[in-house]
């Protein structure tokens, strides 16, 4: 028996990284899961494959989540296929680091669209659902420069903050609702988007890390599902980080 067995989750950035591990982990504790990214092709045929092999049914579904038409649509398609939703984890995203002398309004808007606007529409396109069945769990994700600030990121913490301040405030809107809404706030994570950094980026990060290494994407994953249990049912509002000490 697992913990979330009859739950349904949508996890979007399902393709990649931390949306991959999250996308796993919810399924080993039995959820039912579908998959979301911008282009959920090759890539999610093998992750599917990997949620089937561990007894679950999973689903992929093509979105960009800066779409906000889209959102209502992925989650009835969601219903539909998999014959509910109780659990969304928002692991889209993006960055575009530059110094804001440098920085272009393109830059600006595609981090804010993707990463804030994004992690809206999927909150406002469940919320009927959850307040519906007075039941849910919603896992954003921010991350640790959008509490600290990082040097060439002011779209990328503007956007993590504004998670934040969203996720509190839905949390309050949905609690009457029995809905858990929390954010995790990663560091410096292995994934495709720290791989892309230029080396001596990523140097630096981990050296700023007190217990001396990066995480991986199961680190985060393991928080997001403990969230989405029944065991963190009176936690609500929180930000969590899962940095190995990188914040403090
Ligand atoms: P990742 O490996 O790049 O995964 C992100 C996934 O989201 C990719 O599959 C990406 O597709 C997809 N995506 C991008 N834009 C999208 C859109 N408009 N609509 C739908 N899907 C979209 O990154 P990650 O490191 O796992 O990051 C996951 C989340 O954790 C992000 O929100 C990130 O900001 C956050 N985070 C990461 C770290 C870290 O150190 N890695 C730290 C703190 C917070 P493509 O690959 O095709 O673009």
């Amino acid at each position: 028996m697992g913990e979330l067995d009859g739950k349904v989750a949508l996890v979007t950035g399902g393709c990649s990284g931390i949306g991959t591990a999250v996308a796993l982990d919810l399924a080993r504790h039995g959820a039912d899961v579908a998959i979301v990214d911008i282009l959920a092709g090759e890539a999610a045929k093998e992750i599917l494959s990997a949620i089937e092999a561990q007894g679950a049914r999973a689903v992929a579904l093509t979105a960009d989540v800066a779409d906000r038409q889209r959102a209502p649509q992925v989650v009835a398609e969601v219903q539909e296929m998999l014959g509910g939703l109780h659990i969304l984890a928002t692991c889209a995203g993006i960055n575009r680091d530059a110094v804001i002398w440098k920085m272009s309004p393109e830059e600006w808007e595609a981090v804010i669209d993707v990463d804030l606007s994004g992690t809206f529409f999927y909150c406002q396109a469940v919320a009927p659902v959850f307040r519906e069945q007075r039941y849910g769990k919603i896992v954003t994700v921010s991350s640790i420069n959008g509490l600290r600030g990082k040097f060439g990121q002011v779209n990328y913490a503007a956007a993590k903050a504004g998670v934040i301040g969203l996720t509190k405030a839905l949390a309050k809107e949905l609690a009457h609702s029995h809905v858990n809404v929390n954010a995790v706030a990663p560091g410096f994570i292995l994934t495709p988007m720290t791989a892309a950094m230029p080396p001596e980026a990523r140097e630096a990060a981990v050296a700023e890390i007190p217990l001396g290494r990066p995480g991986s994407p199961e680190d985060v994953a393991a928080l997001v599902t403990f969230l989405c249990t029944e065991r963190a049912r009176h936690i609500t509002g929180e930000v969590i980080k899962v940095d190995g000490g990188q914040y403090i």
